[in-house]
């Protein structure tokens, strides 16, 4: 197996399986049930023949394709803890990708059947290591060596190892939304926008290059005023328009979850991940 897809609604996933079993293309099911079942549906491994034959057919929805690795660990055999009140609901993964920065890793977004907005308050007072932005809203935080952002409809993650990884990802970030909206009593909710993160994050998304196109000296000096709120993205031409136009939609990225500016964020969704 090469590739490996997933799609935002089971039957889906029933309908590509049926279209290559009547072209006898050979493919592999992991199913997210029983223990990721609230936050996935299942994935398909197959051929680069197998991919193109469902890429071509119009009549399928998919998520977006990706190298195929296999899982690090097992999908849980029992079923997904229940909560008497449950906020976030079901996630359906909308887009599949490979990770801009390093193509080993997958990111992903899923949307929602819940809404986080009240909840995004006492996640930002639970979590003093994450970064809150009140005026998208939106949560940052890294999890292991994954980036999760999660906002009131949607969670983008990126750099998880594989499929299974990020379904493990979304169940436990299921479960600690559910947890701290049933203790909401207890806790003071925040919008404080805590310490800056490293604009280390974003210069990791910039060519390095110090080409000063953008009217910095450096790469490192335009993600500190980047992320100071002073300058736009965009600025950085290398990425946006030129040679560098790979890193776009990793720049775009880190900059919707941060809350920073680029001229994508004015026409797109923020946290929108581009292919
Ligand atoms: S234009 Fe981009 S690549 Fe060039 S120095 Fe500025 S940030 Fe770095």
């Amino acid at each position: 197996m090469d590739f490996v897809t997933t799609f935002p609604q089971r039957p889906e996933l029933e309908k590509a399986r049926r279209k290559l079993e009547r072209r006898d293309i050979p493919y592999q099911i992991i199913d997210a049930a029983p223990g990721y079942s609230r936050v996935g549906t299942g994935a398909l491994a197959t051929s680069a023949e197998g991919r193109f034959a469902l890429g071509a057919d119009l009549d399928l929805t998919d998520s977006g394709w990706v190298d195929y690795r296999p899982a690090s660990r097992a999908i849980p055999a029992r079923p997904p803890d229940s909560f008497p009140e449950d906020v976030f609901g079901t996630a359906a993964i909308m887009v599949l990708a490979p990770c801009v920065a390093d193509l080993t890793r997958i990111r992903l977004i899923a949307h929602l059947s819940g809404n986080l907005t009240e909840v995004l308050p006492y996640l930002n007072a639970e979590m003093p290591n994450g970064f809150y932005n009140p005026n998208v809203p939106a949560l940052t935080f890294m999890e292991g060596g994954r980036m999760v952002v999660v906002y009131a409809s949607r969670i983008t993650v990126a750099k998880a190892e594989e499929l299974v990884d990020a379904w493990r990802t979304l169940e436990a970030l299921r479960c600690l939304v559910n947890q701290t909206w049933a203790r909401r009593n207890e806790i003071e909710p925040s919008a404080l926008m805590r310490a800056k993160p490293p604009a280390l994050e974003i210069f990791k998304r910039l060519p390095g290059s110090n080409c000063r196109a953008c009217g910095e000296k450096t790469c490192m000096a335009f993600a500190v005023r980047l992320w100071c709120g002073e300058l736009r993205a965009s600025l950085c031409k290398p990425v946006f328009e030129g040679e560098h136009k790979h890193l776009k939609p990793a720049l775009v990225e880190i900059c919707a979850g941060l809350g920073v500016v680029t001229q994508d964020a004015e026409s797109k969704p923020s946290g929108a991940l581009e292919d």
